[in-house]
């Protein structure tokens, strides 16, 4: 029987599929400290991996499940676990030891000289991640099939990554938000998203119809649902026509002003199929993406390479790189802190590299290293106090003079702010920044006492309520009093319904997901600045 659900519309989009719930982990594990329970922990999660391949293998085409039978092969042979047992003997954590343990029998395999070993690594990370994932406690989603509408009562940003979304398919949450991390990757996507569903995870199950336009899903539709669906498809086809030649434009509001558009970019891969000429250079890089690494954190070297591939992806167009931004909603196991009450109130982005001065420096380096190749600016984020700007450009400055002394070619970037916490916007006029970024996610849910991750103060957390326009012209007009640009990356700069405030509260510079590109030059074609100053009573 068709079943309608009705939540809020995180990314638009429509999808058809078949429902896949998956269970919620948070992805960290503490260690016991005792050898044998973490020895029994490994053997435990072996195990439910071992079923999972078998569950998998009972619904596998023949190829597919050939590859999985050598996984379990693999598996099954108590030689791969040897080396993890004895690291856990000898005291490491069971996700630690089998972490090294699986680097060192994939890096034997990568070396190989016989072809087929060489082809084999590929199921070694597999088992991997999925060992690892029931070791910390999150779903595999290596087990996501393509296309499949992905349920959840809510998501990790760095469980959306691991599922390959290559072949469409859509995310539904029972509660989350549109304001969360996990929802703003599905914007920059392109995934449908619909959150704050409100039901039992367990109702959700069979054939689905996703509108994420309208926020509705429709579980085993009927006739009449899929007639409306295929219409649906038409007319947003015709759109997405209408959005993806409007993204190759210019930004030109209908007075002739110029608006400055550039991108958001949580993972250098979004960039692989995008012509540089979209957009004027990139707002905003996310790096925690580097962090989330399962073989520790990124080193100076690959930090770089992954930074000057960026750099030189926009030629000599401005890349806004955002030191890492950890914490919050955005844990990463090892590095941020557990057991914070409010961990969006406690020691994340800015605080946490302060905190952590070795993994801050490593990140300066690689980006003034970067710097030699392209237009590299590097953004602070949660920036409250001015004294931890000053902290952090002497740091830089040390950095550079280090790296210049040993010979290693590298360039000190503009160094900004990310205005994201309201004590930073109220006093925006104190900060010593070449560059102000407004963080409108985090600055709304500061400003309006909502987070951003919960569905039920979503309503309050709107980036263009009048407390937020006035701190958004504030934030304008100081950055002008010092000279230096202003822009904005929350969510709201690529959000078609918030655009004619933003420009109307005086910016000129908009950052946003490469996807959102197309429909927001033409939310400006439609802005008249001249209207939209005269008929708005704007605070100074
Ligand atoms: C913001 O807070 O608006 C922002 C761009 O940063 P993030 O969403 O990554 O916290
Ligand atoms: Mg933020």
């Amino acid at each position: 029987m068709e079943k309608r659900f009705a939540g809020r519309s995180a990314a638009p989009g429509l999808a058809l599929g078949a429902l896949f719930p998956i269970a919620n982990g948070t992805g960290t594990r503490v260690a016991s400290g005792a050898a044998e329970s973490e020895a029994e922990a490994l053997r435990s999660a072996l195990s439910a991996a071992l079923s999972d391949l078998s569950a998998l293998i009972e619904r596998s085409t023949e190829d597919a499940a050939a590859i999985l039978e050598f996984q379990v092969a693999l598996l099954e042979d108590d030689v791969l676990a040897e080396p993890a047992h004895a690291a856990i003997a000898a005291g490491s954590a069971a996700d630690q030891a089998w972490l090294q343990a699986l680097q060192q029998e994939i890096a034997g395999y990568e070396t190989s000289d016989d072809e087929y070993f060489r082809a084999r690594a590929a199921d070694l990370y597999d088992i991997r991640d999925r060992v690892l994932a029931h070791l910390t406690g999150s779903a595999t989603e290596t087990a996501v099939p393509a296309g499949a509408i992905v349920a959840a009562v809510d998501l990790a940003p760095s469980r959306f990554l691991a599922i390959d979304w290559s072949r469409g398919g859509a995310l539904v949450l029972t509660a989350g938000s549109t304001t969360s991390h996990v929802a703003m990757l599905a914007r920059s996507r392109g995934i449908p998203a619909i959150v704050g569903l409100g039901v039992d995870v367990d109702e959700l199950s069979g054939l689905a119809l996703v509108d994420a336009h309208r926020g509705v899903l429709i579980v085993n539709p009927g006739p009449a649902a899929r007639v409306q669906f295929e219409r649906d498809a038409e007319t947003a086809a015709t759109a997405r026509t209408l959005a993806t030649a409007a993204a190759m434009k210019p930004a030109v509001t209908a007075d002739g002003t110029t608006i400055r558009i550039v991108l958001n970019i949580a993972d250098p891969r979004e960039l692989s199929d995008l012509d540089p000429a979209i957009c004027d250079g990139i707002g905003l890089v996310r790096t925690e993406f580097l962090f989330h690494n399962q073989q520790g954190l990124p080193d100076e070297e690959q930090q770089y390479s992954t930074y000057r591939r960026i750099v030189e992806w926009a030629h000599d167009r401005p890349v806004t790189i955002r030191t890492l931004d950890a914490g919050g909603d955005k844990p990463i196991p090892g590095l941020t802190p557990t057991g914070e009450s409010n961990p969006f109130l406690g020691v994340r982005g800015l605080r946490l590299s302060l905190a952590q001065p070795d993994v801050f420096r490593t990140q300066l380096r690689a980006l003034a290293r970067a710097a030699m190749h392209g237009n590299v600016k590097i953004m602070l984020p949660m920036v409250t106090h001015p004294r931890e700007l000053a902290i952090a450009r002497s740091m830089l400055d040390a950095e550079i003079a280090a790296l210049t002394a040993a010979g290693i070619p590298a360039r000190r970037a503009s160094l900004g702010i990310m205005i994201e916490v309201p004590a930073a916007a109220i006093a925006a006029d104190q900060f010593d920044a070449e560059f102000f970024s407004i963080g409108s996610n985090d600055l709304t849910q500061y400003v309006a006492a909502a987070g951003r991750d919960i569905g039920a103060v979503a309503d309050l957390a709107d980036p263009t309520q009048p407390a937020m326009l006035r701190l958004l012209r504030y934030v304008v007009n100081a950055a002008r009093a010092q000279h230096i640009d202003v822009s904005l990356c929350g969510d709201a700069g690529g959000d078609a319904r918030a655009i004619p405030l933003l420009l109307g509260a005086g910016l000129r510079t908009l950052s946003m997901a490469p996807a959102l590109v197309g429909n927001a030059k033409l939310a400006i074609a439609a802005v008249d600045l001249r209207s939209v100053m005269e008929s708005e009573p704007w605070p100074t």
